[in-house]
Order: structure tokens, then sequence, then C-alpha cells
């Protein structure tokens, strides 16, 4: 092969690989597939543990939508409400602790702007530049955390934030006043966290109630009613999901076996997410895949009614599996 023929290979090849990838090749419904709610920790530089950069975040999304993910809310999927696209899957973000690199606002000719390197900025971007892939997202913040975890860490601004977030198709969650493991405290001492985190939240966007909460390090209180609702010195939770910090893809929401108590996480680190990647593109018959939103029908494959939860009403049945 001539050096100008190889050049022209080698051209084609990086057009080839550049080139945006095809939608998925058309996946029947499974409205029973499992969904992944993904845990980050930090954005910020450089990677490690508990940390994503703002570039390796950027490729997440960028992966999530070329393998047809679509953000939904954690409530929308809560509610059983995956209002998407016939053959897209339904992904949920959340964000522990409110570091700084989550929410950043910068000053720019006297005006506060959000930082695009920080996680909302980026998220925003990627969502204008991806028009039906979404932008929601849960933040689970720590309102009484030491710096620089207690509410993304610019105090003056904290307002304007959650403000902001719950304006904007964003949800707050309750992780607990200054991230208690509540494995460990007796029961006044649990629902004192709860309860008093979601007054501090409340401090900043009045009537806000949080739905959901995540446990700090996963650690469960003795009695998980403990968690689920109570009122504390007149302020009353409620929460209709308890999100652990591991455990894999989440049933989907139409699932016998869909447990809000005991709702799964993966952690959105480079080993976790590319296994579950792989996972599904391995086997997109364990994804959910959305039939396309007719309201009331749910799609299930052919053979698996009896795994729909009691109380959602089958309407339709996949044909060919
Ligand atoms: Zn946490």
């Amino acid at each position: 092969m001539t050096a100008g023929r190889a050049s022209r290979w080698l051209l084609l090849a990086a057009l080839l690989l550049a080139a945006p990838v095809a939608a998925q090749p058309s996946l029947p419904p499974n409205e029973l597939g499992r969904v992944m709610i993904l845990e980050y920790h930090r954005i910020d530089r450089p990677e490690n543990r508990w940390t994503r950069t703002p570039e390796n975040f950027r490729r997440d999304l960028q992966r999530l939508w070329e393998r047809g993910y679509r953000l939904v809310a954690l409530d929308d999927y809560l509610d059983r409400k995956i209002a998407l696209p016939a053959g897209t899957t339904p992904v949920v973000l959340t964000f522990d602790d409110s570091s700084p690199g989550q929410f950043r606002y910068l000053e720019q000719g006297g005006d506060w702007v959000i930082d695009p390197e920080c996680a909302v900025g980026i998220l925003e971007a990627f969502s204008r530049a991806h028009p039906g892939f979404g932008h929601a997202a849960t933040f689970y913040v720590l309102p009484g955390a030491d710096p620089p975890n207690r509410l993304f860490n610019q105090p003056a601004l904290a307002t304007r934030k959650l403000a902001y977030l719950a304006a904007n198709g964003y949800e707050i969650g309750n992780h607990t006043l200054w991230h208690a493991n509540l494995s460990r405290y007796p029961e006044a001492v649990v629902r004192g966290q709860i309860a008093t985190a979601q007054e501090w939240i409340q401090r900043h966007v009045p009537g806000y109630r949080p739905r959901t909460l995540a446990l700090p390090m996963g650690g469960y209180p003795r009695e998980v009613r403990w968690a689920e609702a109570g009122t504390v010195n007149g302020t009353s939770y409620h929460h209709d999901a308890i999100l652990m910090v591991a455990g894999g893809a989440a049933p989907s929401p139409f699932a016998r076996n869909f447990d809000p108590a005991h709702l799964p996480r993966i952690q959105a680190v480079e080993s976790e997410l590319d296994g579950w990647l792989s996972h599904f593109d391995r086997h997109p018959e364990e994804r959910y895949v959305s039939s396309g939103g007719q309201p009331g029908s749910t799609a299930v494959p052919v053979g698996s009614a009896r795994k729909v939860h009691p109380g959602v009403g089958v309407r339709r049945i996949v044909e060919g599996r």
C-alpha cells in the first residue's frame, strides 16, 4: 500500500471513529428492565476513588447518550412517570455530599454565573448540545457539615443555589444534617438528624420537602421506619424512597421486586461505570427500554407478567421474546 493510500485509509478510519454513534438498533420495549441510578461524589481534579474529573463526567454523559440512555428525575422514576421516546433507557443521576465542584458560581462582570466546569454547568451545557437528553439530577446535600461540604461551600450563595436547583428541574434530597451514620444512633438522634436537615434546607427554600433520603455510608438505622417518616419539633418528614450507596442497577419501578425503602445505586467511578455499561451492552434484554409512553400502559416481555408489581396494570405484552 502506498503512503498516500495508507493515509487515506487512516483518514477514513478516523472519520468513522469520530462519526456520531448511530442510535441503538432499536431495542424492543421492556418496562420491567433495570435502571441505573448513578452516584457521584466530588467533581474535581485529580480523579480518585471519590472524585470524577469534569472531563470524565462529560465523557460519562457522552457514553450514556450514545447508548440510548436519557435522564429522568428520581421523582418521575418513583412515580412511574417515565416519559421517554420508544427505544430509550432511563438513567438517574445523584450527587452526594454537596461538595464545591458539584455546583459553583463564578463572578463575571459583576454577576454570578454557573461555573462551566462544575457538575451543574457541565450537565446543562451537555443537555443544550444534546436535545432530548434531559438535565435532571438529585443533590443529597449536607446543610450542617463542616466546609467544604456545607451546601457546596459558598455560604453567601447557598440560598441562591438551593433555590436554583428547586426551580430548574433538579431535586434536593436529604443526606442528614452532617453525614451521620444512622446505624450508630438511637431513634431520637436518627430522627433529629433527618428532621433538622430538612428544616435547614427549608431555611433556604421555604416549604421544600425532600422526597428521598440517601443514607450516609449506606448505614440503615436499626428500624427503617425511623428514616421513612416522622415529626420532630413540628418538622414532619416523609420519604418515598431510601437510597443505598451501592447494590447495582435498580429494579424497574413496575417490577415486583421494586422496593423503594432499599433502592440500590451504582457508584460512578470508572470501573463500576464501565462494568455496568458493558453489562447492558452484552445483555440489552436486562435494560429498561421505554415503549414510548402510552399512558397507563406497561410494556413487558412475553412470559413476564408475573414479575410485574402488584397494582401496576399490564396493558401490553411485547411479542418476540
Ligand atoms: Zn455521603
